[in-house]
């Protein structure tokens, strides 16, 4: 079993209204021994009304003495899901050096100022247009290697757009994704295994899996795993999947962190 979800969020998120102490207990419950408390911090997205900016001095004073009460079960990891766009590389470097980050997941929301959830992002392209320029937006923000420890969710473009098939295969897309895989590779990232993908659907984690065969295949070694829970219940949802996949790929080992720094520990 999988006993470290790295991507978990709370009523600090725009988009969840569990508080945090409700998440905790029940990652405790479902026998976690560490978490990563991953809200989401989206400088300049274009949808001003949804703001998805997390104050850290009212965060961290409610992070730190749930920590500290939680500590013998559980060890919980101040990490931050960031919204990457190119331009944002300063505002995010300065926030992960103002607070004791231990783990930051970056992630494409949006590109071009459009968010990839909303149906304008689409408009006037094709499912191969719009998956190129969402993998494009991709590789240039994986260049953005002091704002993240790992890039989260890599293929979850397929989720939107309304498309009939839902369908992206890594071999369509491949020269693009080998060079974002190359950048994380090469830089001391890695990438995050998200599980959501099963609840939307898609039968599939984000990455799927011949993306986690070609990062094998390149080098890679640092990945995680997270739920991207919304909600208690949602906590390690679908990590038998990924226990599976990534034993029959080969891989041995999973990563964690602290302070930004990542370890190594063996999967059973
Ligand atoms: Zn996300
Ligand atoms: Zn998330």
């Amino acid at each position: 079993m999988i006993r470290k979800d790295y991507h978990i969020h709370t009523s600090h998120s725009d988009d969840c209204n569990i508080p945090m102490e409700e998440m905790i207990l029940s990652a405790i419950d479902k026998g976690f021994n560490e978490i990563a408390l991953t809200d989401h911090v989206d400088f300049d997205y274009p949808d001003r009304e949804k703001a998805f900016v997390v104050d850290y001095d009212v965060y961290t004073e409610e992070f730190f003495p749930l920590k500290e009460k939680y500590k013998n079960k559980i060890n919980i990891l101040l990490g931050v899901e960031i919204g990457l766009q190119p331009h944002l590389t300063e505002d995010i470097k300065k926030l992960l050096n103002s607070y004791p980050f231990d783990f930051a997941i970056g992630s494409s929301h949006t590109i071009n100022s459009m968010d990839v959830y909303m149906p304008k992002f689409f408009e006037g392209k094709s499912q191969k247009e719009a998956y190129t320029e969402y993998f494009l937006d991709v590789l240039n923000c994986s260049k953005m290697t002091d704002c993240y420890n790992v890039y989260g969710h890599l293929d979850y473009i397929n989720r939107y757009g309304g498309f009939e098939s839902k369908i992206l295969r890594y071999q369509d897309y491949s020269d693009i994704i080998d060079e974002i895989l190359k950048v994380i590779i090469e830089n001391g990232k890695g990438l995050e295994i998200n599980t959501s993908g099963f609840r939307y659907g898609l039968n599939q984690s984000h990455p799927q899996r011949d993306i986690l065969i070609r990062y094998k295949e390149l080098g890679g070694e640092i990945l995680v795993a997270g739920s991207d829970s919304h909600r208690p219940q949602d906590i390690g949802c679908s990590f038998d999947y990924v226990h599976h996949t990534l034993k029959d790929i080969g891989y041995r080992y999973l990563a964690s962190f602290e302070k930004m720094k990542p370890n190594m520990y063996k999967i059973d």
